[in-house]
């Protein structure tokens, strides 16, 4: 181990009260950055049962004494420990190194996750659990395709940095973790990605194999889906109580065929899926239409199509049977993430 110096004292946890060093560097890379943190042994036993373990195999150890504090040599990435224990000190706010609302990039967010899980410090994995949550949600009403599609920090709510190729990590992680709730949105969400993107993904391992079978045989249905939820609506003609009948059917007429472009991937940009059209569809609606009888009838008739097909994501992507996920896991998960998802 190379001599302590001052200059490797983190600035963000240093805590005068503190009776314990822990010092973070990465185990077998000889040049490898070191960190030293110095926190209140009591706090982090109550806050962290991985950490409560190092320290109690501490015990047993000579330990080099620095600061007037035993040395305790975590074998991690200093920055990752350093996130893992000024959630521990300071907690999740304002004035902490993560809040509540701020947008952080998805591999912060993955981040919190991995440590959250392999430390066992249930406020950092449940805040990022909650954080992927808000991107991948169980429930329509919280699902915004403008996540995905609008690169700005400036949506509200937005409470992290996400791709739609970001959707494989987490289908990934949904496994590790047992987080089984993410993944209809996140399969979803993929199976929105050209088939192109699909297979780069499956030739460089971002999702294996089950996965990616499971989003290509999803394909056909939601491309059937997709044509009842717009096509359908707008053939089905102007409402009952509509005045300008005629009128209002040849614009319908012309929606339909906007409609039909976006789905086959005619029009140029990305192709919307037939959950994130309604946007799209109403601000059409807007744009053609006088009848506001027509416009509440197209769209009462989207929303009820599009409640349908998230209801039924479960089905279509094989995750009806709650067996499923945990089989799914079996095959993901590897023995060494096993032993780590002890902590869980
Ligand atoms: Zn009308």
């Amino acid at each position: 181990m190379s001599a302590i110096t001052q200059n490797m004292h983190s600035n963000l946890v240093w805590l005068e009260q503190g009776d314990v060093v822990f010092r973070a560097q990465v185990a077998n890379k000889p040049f490898s950055r070191a960190q030293l943190f110095k926190v209140p042994k009591d706090v982090i036993s109550k806050e962290s049962l991985g950490l409560k373990k190092i320290l109690n195999e501490s015990r047993k150890q000579r330990l080099q004494v620095y600061a007037d504090c035993p040395v305790i040599l975590v074998d991690e990435d200093p920055d990752n420990l350093e996130l893992v224990l000024a959630v521990i000190c300071y907690g999740i706010g304002k004035n902490s190194v993560v809040d509540y609302d701020t947008c952080l990039p998805f591999s912060t967010v993955v981040t919190m996750l991995h440590m959250g899980v392999k430390y066992r410090v249930d406020l950092l994995r449940n805040e990022a659990g909650r954080r992927l949550s808000k991107c991948f949600p169980s429930i329509l009403e919280e699902y915004n395709p403008r996540l995905f599609s609008d690169p700005s920090r400036n949506i509200r709510g937005k409470l992290v940095d996400v791709s739609r190729t970001d959707a494989f990590e987490v289908i990934r992680l949904a496994h590790q973790y047992r987080l089984h709730f993410l993944l209809p949105a996140a399969y979803y969400v993929a199976a929105q990605l050209p088939m192109r993107e699909l297979f780069l993904a499956l030739e460089t391992n971002q999702i294996p194999m089950i996965d990616f079978k499971r989003i290509v045989c999803a394909y056909t249905s939601l491309q059937r889906l997709s044509v009842h939820v717009v096509e359908e609506v707008l053939w089905q003609g102007p409402a009952k109580t509509c005045i300008t009948h005629e009128m209002c059917r040849s614009k319908l007429n012309s929606l339909v065929s906007l409609a039909i472009r976006d789905s086959y991937e005619i029009s140029p940009g990305p192709k919307k899926g037939c959950l994130d059209r309604r946007d799209v569809l109403e601000s059409l609606m807007l744009q053609v239409y006088d009848c506001a009888d027509c416009r509440a009838h197209v769209m009462a008739q989207h929303d009820t199509g599009r409640s349908a097909t998230w209801d039924q994501l479960k089905t279509i992507f094989g995750l009806e049977d709650s067996r499923t996920a945990e089989g799914d896991m079996e095959k993901h998960v590897s023995e060494r993430e096993k032993a780590c998802m002890n902590y869980v």
